[in-house]
């Protein structure tokens, strides 16, 4: 005999993820997580709850190519704030885990010092499902991780593709981590995401590597100073890093700490965090614009019919895309 799932009672678990039961929080993010649709409202109706909650956290994202040492990174500098007394969420944004089910992030064994951490909470990226998917759901999960007390969240992301822009989008402080001996790189590194930066970390400045680290720190704030900052009124400036001998990471978070009374006092934080949540209204529109349009009956009728017309030169690109829309605001689903 099949047994009736236990539905969740969204008031109460937001009580437990209030009361910072960890198990509450994890359900809480699956809940959201999920790509069911019976699961939305309860979902929702949780986040409702939590809303008031959430938002008094400094959000932290940070990038690099795979190899650039993000999750060594990640464990020295949230295991050092953790030891401040600071409580820290760890979330992921991976990009090809919504393309390929695989994950770059995923890997488990990665941080297992910080994910015994208690005063640390770790979770991979979720599986995309739905196109905009991810990045919908890892903003939802951050205002759940604020609502059960953790004060810093660090969104990681690999350098590849449009995430950078995506978590860039989500934080507050924004920074890049980069490796040495990357003269060439440098030059032919796309200003664009040096301009998304907040800081450069030039990690793995040890050893052999240590002066190395240091000129590159250099050559790296010549270029920032030549590039539109991130932040208006924020000099973007380099730091080198060793994750490994955990070296440079409480300047990080010195510079961080002043970013963060900077912006509050300009009125920055505020405005930043304002217009984020305008540009996520506006997504969201747009995903579900997009996904309902190429779902609809009709539209899928005529897709293939409009695109042989098109691409054979039989007719205007715009004039098949009206004939779609009349398709799709005349006929009932
Ligand atoms: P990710 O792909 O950006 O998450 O990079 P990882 O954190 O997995 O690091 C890639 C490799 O670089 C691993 O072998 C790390 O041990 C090494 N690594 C990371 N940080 C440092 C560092 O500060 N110094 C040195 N020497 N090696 C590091």
């Amino acid at each position: 005999k099949k047994k009736n799932v236990p539905r969740i009672d969204p008031v109460s678990l937001a009580e437990d993820i209030k009361a910072g039961g960890r198990t509450a929080l994890a359900k809480g993010i699956t809940l959201i997580e999920s790509n069911a649709e019976h699961d939305f409202q309860t979902a929702q109706t949780l986040l409702q709850k939590l809303l008031p909650e959430s938002g008094r956290s400094i959000r932290v994202g940070i990038t690099g190519v795979p190899g650039a040492g993000k999750s060594t990174f990640i464990e020295s500098f949230g295991s050092y704030l953790c030891g401040l007394g600071h409580k820290v969420a760890v979330l992921a944004v991976d990009p090809t885990s919504s393309l390929t089910g695989g994950s770059i992030l995923g890997d488990k064994t990665r941080m297992e010092k910080l994910a015994r951490n208690p005063r640390a909470f770790i979770r991979p990226s979720p599986s995309g499902g739905k196109l905009g998917g991810v990045h919908r759901k890892t903003r939802e999960t951050m205002l759940l991780c604020e609502a059960a007390g953790f004060d810093i969240i660090l969104v990681e992301t690999v350098g590849v593709g449009q995430s950078e822009v995506i978590v860039r989008d989500m934080v507050d402080f924004f920074m890049l981590l980069v490796l040495t001996g990357a003269g060439d790189e440098l030059q032919g590194m796309k200003k664009g995401i040096m301009e998304l930066a907040d800081a450069v970390i030039v990690n793995k400045a040890d050893g052999p590597n240590e002066q190395t680290a240091k000129k590159t720190k250099e050559e790296y704030n010549r270029i920032l100073h030549f590039l539109q900052p991130a932040t208006k009124g924020w000099q973007t400036a380099a730091l080198t890093s060793s994750a490994v001998q955990e070296k440079g990471i409480e300047e990080i978070w010195e510079t961080i700490r002043a970013f963060e009374s900077f912006t509050k006092n300009s009125g920055i934080f505020d405005e930043r965090r304002r217009l984020q949540t305008k540009q996520w209204l506006n997504d969201m529109i747009v995903d579900q614009l997009q996904a309902s349009f190429f779902h609809h009956r009709q539209v899928k009728h005529l897709l293939p019919k409009v695109e042989n017309e098109v691409i054979s030169g039989s007719r205007p690109v715009a004039s098949g895309v009206e004939e779609l829309f009349k398709a799709f605001f005349e006929a009932k689903k």
